[in-house]
């Protein structure tokens, strides 16, 4: 764990600054770093954290009394040994706090007051490399938690009545009062009868058996373009979980997996295929038409004098690239393929071809060599 900052600097204030003071910094702090303000700053949530971590000591006299004699360590139940681990089960709980400072009592259901973004949520789509190649569109099923109709979300079989909580008196909070080294604490934490609403039912809803919220299975059409590669993600707006309170629900990101191919790889844009050529196809050159990705064929024009391992590119046959009218190339490595079983007259001819190219060779090998000395 990285180190604490000190809350006084963390708020801006001074050691002897007044509960004012601290008040009036922790407003100013606490609108500037609020997550739902600072949605695109991935730091906030996090600094937001700590100055409500700050302030929930600070603000406390006997809490700040504690922090300004022992420091962090008055709240780290590992160096204040059994007694700390009482008074640190408190703490740190975002909904906690939250609660602790605006009565909420939601029990870390901090946007309880106003709309909150739904969940993103992210999906795993694998495809064919043809599909990846040519664009697919396709209909996925999608299960998410929606409002129940039945109900509108609270809960109550529609017509019958929902009470006041008779544990919390309509609150939703249930208070404890912790005695520790350092004196007495209160922690507010979700009434456990009515889970905080503050409210009981007295007849749940026959839909979501009082959830308040159905699994919904909704078919979603993804629209893959042509030339997508392994690793992307598509994003569907408004397609990820339901929102709170009149909030947008969050977006559906579907990361993509290209499964292989069995003759084709490709390398970004670029496709590439192998081909067999016999060795004379290679040597004296010749024309052959090759499979396309996607069933269309190509005349090949295989030059004279090709080697096992050439590249033969054929422009604008690869890929095509995303979002626009421009295609990858395709290579084609020519693999030489050397006969297992030749004809005695096949081996005849390829001896009497030796045996031409003889006098172009500078060095004569051991065995012609030997047979030269013998005559
Ligand atoms: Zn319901
Ligand atoms: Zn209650």
């Amino acid at each position: 764990m990285a180190t604490k900052r000190d809350y006084y600097e963390l708020l801006g204030v001074s050691r002897n600054a007044t509960p004012e003071e601290i008040k009036s910094a922790y407003r100013k702090m606490a609108r500037k770093y609020h997550p739902d303000v600072n949605r695109e700053d991935e730091n906030a949530s996090e600094k937001f954290k700590e100055i409500n971590d700050a302030y929930e000591v600070l603000s406390d006299p006997q809490k700040r009394s504690a922090y300004d004699t022992y420091g962090h360590d008055a709240f780290d139940p590992t160096k204040t040994g059994g007694f700390g681990g009482g008074f640190g089960e408190g703490m740190g709980g975002f909904g906690d706090i939250f609660d602790l400072l605006f009565g909420g009592g939601g029990g870390g259901r901090r946007a309880r007051s106003g709309p909150q973004r739904g969940a993103d949520r992210e999906l795993r789509m694998d495809i064919n490399f043809e599909d990846a190649v040519f664009g697919l569109q396709k209909e996925i099923e999608v299960t998410r938690v929606e409002q129940c109709e039945h109900c509108k979300g609270n809960g109550a079989e529609p017509g019958t009545p929902i009470k006041t909580c008779s544990t919390c008196q309509g609150t939703g909070q249930a208070r404890t009062v912790q005695s520790t080294p350092f004196g007495r604490f209160e922690t507010v934490r979700p009434c456990t009868k009515c889970g905080g609403e503050g409210k009981t039912i007295e007849k749940p809803c026959s839909e979501c058996k009082g959830t308040g919220s159905t699994r919904k299975t909704r078919r979603i059409d993804v629209r893959i373009p042509a030339g997508i590669d392994s690793g992307s993600r598509l994003r569907i707006q408004g397609e990820g979980e339901q929102g709170f309170r009149g909030g947008p629900p969050g977006d559906l990101f579907i990361s993509i997996g290209v499964k292989p191919h069995a003759t084709f790889k490709r390398d970004g844009y670029t496709l590439i295929t192998t081909v067999e050529v016999d060795f004379v196809q290679a040597a004296l050159g010749s024309e052959m038409n090759i499979p396309l990705l996607g069933g269309a064929s190509h005349k090949l024009t295989i030059p004279e004098g090709t080697q096992p391992g050439d590249v033969i590119t054929v422009r604008s046959k690869g890929i095509p690239y995303l979002h626009s009218h421009r295609q990858g190339d395709l290579k084609v490595i020519i693999k030489v393929t050397i006969p297992k079983k030749l004809s005695k007259k096949q081996k005849e001819m390829l001896q009497s071809f030796h045996n031409d190219e003889k006098p172009n060779k500078k060095e004569k090998g051991i065995i012609d060599k030997m047979k030269d000395a013998m005559g």
